[in-house]
């Protein structure tokens, strides 16, 4: 088992360790678990170019809490330097996803699933201010919804306004691949670059959002909690939702497994989160989700410590403000986006020098 784990992370052989130590607990605690994971293949010895379709390891596979409290050692965990040469080895492809999504009104053309490469930081301290909006339900909220569903849904009316103001103020959706090109290597970006995010993977962002979006042209990353499609619950996203956006120009990132915290957490709990997460997604894409935003918007260096060890790239907080550093990528600002936020508020927002 040890060795499998080893094969997906290879990148940092120091924290199999604690990853086996995971497998080992939740392995005793599985009731009726029922892992997707074919047969893995023998271990292959670091450096090895994985497959671009990686199998689920028992990480993906596991239900439920793990027992973390049973730990009675705390494995000791090496982490890997940002973005060595070595773990670059690891990735698959080479073909990065075009920068900047395609101006053009029609609905943009499936894009190819492919592994990116981590943009080697230039040494460059760079600072930059682009808003990264942050939406969670995108449908008008249920009559009895209480004031924290009611402040957090969007109607689709009230999104379309949004997205056509911002086009009508000279507005260029962006990825946060584009941003962290931007940060770690100058790549350019248009003018007046957005980010456009998603928390929690609700099914209304496929049903409301995914359309109004495709239909002008524009991308959104989309943070999902990858127990909550798993367990096939009927208020997310499932994963042929996940990869038809995905193929129709969308970005599918973490946001952990079951949406518990990240804050206070020892290691195990954060190798299974990051991990976990990763590989489920990398599975049922066939690419590697690289961005997490924790959920509730709770972390701590430990939480960056540890993604940033299985090769996460950057974090998005709820931290309110739009301007981002290359030496804090794991503490991305946002702008939350609210019920009462009107097409005039939103435009005031993403103008804010903050
Ligand atoms: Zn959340």
């Amino acid at each position: 088992m040890r060795d499998n784990v080893g094969k997906h992370v290879g990148w940092a052989k120091g924290i199999t360790a604690a990853a086996g130590f995971v497998l080992l607990v939740a392995g005793c605690t599985a009731v009726g678990a029922a892992p997707r994971a074919s047969a893995l293949p023998s271990a292959t010895p670091s450096g090895v170019v994985l497959p671009t379709s990686t199998p689920r390891s028992q990480f993906a596979g596991q239900q439920g809490e793990v027992v973390t409290e049973r730990a009675v050692t705390t494995p000791t965990l090496r982490l890997a330097p940002t973005q060595t040469a070595g773990a670059r080895l690891l990735l698959p492809t080479t073909t990065p996803r075009p920068l900047l999504p395609t101006p053009s009104p029609a609905p943009s053309p499936a894009v190819a699933a492919t592994a990116t490469l981590a943009p080697t930081p230039d040494g460059t301290t760079r600072t930059v201010r682009v808003p990264i909006l942050m939406y969670h339900y995108l449908s008008t909220p249920p009559a009895d919804a209480d004031i924290y569903r009611q402040d957090l849904s969007v109607p689709p009316e009230r999104f379309a306004a949004h997205l056509d103001r911002m086009l009508a103020d000279g507005y260029t959706t962006i990825s946060l691949y584009d941003l962290q090109a931007h940060l770690m290597q100058g790549a350019p970006l248009p003018e007046k670059p957005v980010v456009i995010t998603f928390d929690d993977g609700y099914r209304d962002n496929y049903e409301n959002a995914f359309p109004l979006l495709r239909e002008r042209g524009m991308t959104a990353t989309f943070f999902v909690v990858t127990d909550f499609i798993d367990e096939e619950r009927p208020a997310y996203l499932t994963w042929d939702m996940v990869r038809e956006m995905h193929a129709g120009g969308m970005f599918i990132e973490s946001h952990g497994r079951n949406h518990a915290s990240l804050k206070g957490r020892d290691a195990d709990f954060l190798v299974w989160q990051a991990l976990g997460s990763l590989e489920t997604i990398e599975h049922e894409l066939g690419v590697r989700p690289r961005f997490i935003s924790y959920p509730a918007g709770e972390f701590d260096q430990h939480t960056i410590d540890i993604f940033q060890s299985a090769n996460y790239w950057a974090g998005a907080t709820t931290v309110q403000g739009a301007t981002h550093s290359s030496a804090d990528p794991f503490r991305l600002t946002r702008v939350r986006v609210r019920n009462t936020t009107t097409p005039d508020e939103l435009s005031r927002l993403l103008a804010l020098e903050w």
